[in-house]
């Protein structure tokens, strides 16, 4: 896993971004990406590895998600907030914009999100922008606080209890989780 910090220009442009975005504790990942004129589809891949494309449309020049059909709900969610982060990076002059500049596309296979797979710049980056406006950290701090498992904040969140403990280990070092 790389040892990366997300850049905290793009950490203020996130939380700017997403109030107001959220019901409760949960995004609402439809609202935000129309803030960014991302248009999303549910797709069928003829590869099932692939869980997710963010490409550029060559007619109306917006990028447009697919995100598959037949993962799971949650995952399909961190699959969507995944491709929002590359855009996001490309927008913020980040390590997914020569990637999006060149060939207009990432498409990405269910590993790229195993946090020990993960080698990459612009897939790491991707990956703590998910994170960060799925499970932002003051309301994961807050959930903390009030004494929440990592089950019941993954609940409140509408995220997978792995990406749950992921994102406690990352904001909370050391901390044993069970
Ligand atoms: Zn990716």
């Amino acid at each position: 896993m790389l040892k990366m910090k997300l850049n905290s220009e793009i950490k203020n442009y996130i939380i700017e971004l997403t109030t107001g975005l959220y019901k409760g504790y949960q995004l609402q990942l439809d609202e935000l990406s129309k803030k960014l004129n991302l248009r999303f589809f549910l797709a069928d891949f003829d590869d099932k590895k692939i869980s997710g494309v963010i490409i550029k449309d060559e007619k109306t020049e917006f990028y447009n998600i697919y995100v598959n059909r037949k993962d799971p709900p949650n995952r399909r969610r961190f699959t969507f907030a995944h491709e929002i982060g590359h855009y996001i990076s490309f927008k913020m002059n980040s390590y997914s914009k020569d990637e999006l500049i060149a060939n207009e596309r990432f498409e990405d296979y269910a590993m790229s999100f195993r946090h020990n797979d993960v080698h990459s710049k612009a897939e790491t980056e991707a990956n703590q922008i998910a994170a960060e406006i799925l499970m932002p950290e003051k309301m994961v701090k807050d959930l903390v606080k009030q004494g929440l498992t990592a089950e019941e904040m993954a609940d409140q969140f509408y995220v997978s209890p792995s990406a749950m403990i992921i994102r406690l280990q990352t904001l909370y070092d050391n901390l044993m989780i069970t």
